[in-house]
């Protein structure tokens, strides 16, 4: 665990390790169109189902679409399930297994590959893999580490998963994960103008995306409010640990979205993470200028979007 203004500081880029890094990537990336070719057809054959998910809507997964796996990474556990990019949907109950303590990268990197390991039987051995991570991540490198350990700061993530579990992978943040997936198959779809996401969980997480393009680097729950970070007073978080009744988390909740308001004029605002599922109790407590909707994804956002990520890689095979 690190403070926000630890955090700050910019880590070193280990542009010679990610350098290496892209330069295997690229030698392998022929290889790689030919193993997601594989992939897709090795899905073993199964009979149309239909299945419910426990924290998604309902998934018809026809055997012969593939599956790309996704993983979110998060404070406190870290979940996976292959997705079916045509419906958005988990195609099956996703596996959560706690996050270790610390959550140092190589720590985290044994559970991504027991997940990827899990669900070798549904995606194939060679698929992509897409992944979250609770903090600003550019091209794979992860730069801050407001909750997990400090050792992620400047830690090459595509590249620690990809020797960990010899899958190609795309790392990143979990609310741009978020955003993605609402955009595209959850309560941002056909909004034309500009969506914010506010993820309420260990953190506060924001995405933004305009037309379906979800940006990185968007660190929205660092507001200072108060005079300490945002996440510090209205993410979930705090509402447990403070034992906050709804009520009193949604007028802090509020104090954050006008803040947010005064800088950003989204035309549509979703409200994501745990809490999505429990909107009853205090959406209509909220107050915003921009529409405000629950996540549809619930709690799979982060996982679909990822996938999502991982299947838009240029050396992956599009459908
Ligand atoms: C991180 C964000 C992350 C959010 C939710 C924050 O502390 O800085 O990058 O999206 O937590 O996990």
């Amino acid at each position: 665990m690190r403070s926000m203004a630890a955090a700050k500081k910019t880590a070193p880029t280990k542009a010679t390790t990610k350098a290496t890094s892209k330069a295997a990537t690229k030698a392998t990336s022929k290889a790689a169109k030919t193993s997601v070719k594989k992939s897709a057809t090795s899905v073993p054959a199964r009979p149309v189902v239909a299945r419910s998910n426990r924290r998604g809507p309902k998934s018809v997964h026809d055997a012969s679409t593939p599956l790309i796996l996704g993983i979110d990474i998060g404070g406190s556990g870290i979940k996976g399930a292959p997705v079916d990019l045509v419906e958005g949907v988990l195609a099956t109950d996703r596996l959560r297994i706690e996050t270790p303590q610390p959550s140092t990268p190589e720590a985290c990197a044994a559970v991504v590959a027991q997940i990827v390991k899990n669900f070798e039987h549904m995606t194939g051995r060679r698929g992509p893999v897409g992944c979250t991570f609770p903090g600003v991540v550019w091209d794979g490198v992860t730069h801050t580490a407001a909750n997990v350990d400090e050792g992620w700061l400047g830690a090459d993530a595509d590249a620690l998963f990809e020797q960990a579990t010899g899958r190609e992978f795309t790392v990143i943040n979990d609310a741009q994960a978020a955003v993605l997936a609402e955009c595209h198959h959850g309560a941002g779809t056909g909004v034309d103008g500009m969506v914010l996401m506010i993820t309420f969980g260990t953190g506060i997480g924001s995405g933004l995306a305009y037309r379906g393009v979800a940006l990185p680097g968007v660190e929205m729950g660092h507001l200072r409010m108060h005079g300490v970070d945002a996440e510090t007073l209205a993410s979930a978080n705090v509402k447990d640990t403070q034992k906050l009744s709804w009520k009193a988390w949604a007028e802090r909740v509020n104090d954050y979205l006008w803040r947010v308001e005064t800088i950003l004029w989204p035309e549509l605002i979703i409200i994501g993470g745990g809490v999505s599922e429990k909107a009853d109790k205090f959406l209509p407590l909220l107050k915003s200028r921009a529409p405000i909707v629950p996540a549809k994804l619930v709690n799979g956002a982060g996982i679909v979007g990822a996938a999502i990520a991982a299947a838009r890689q240029p050396n992956v095979r599009r459908r």
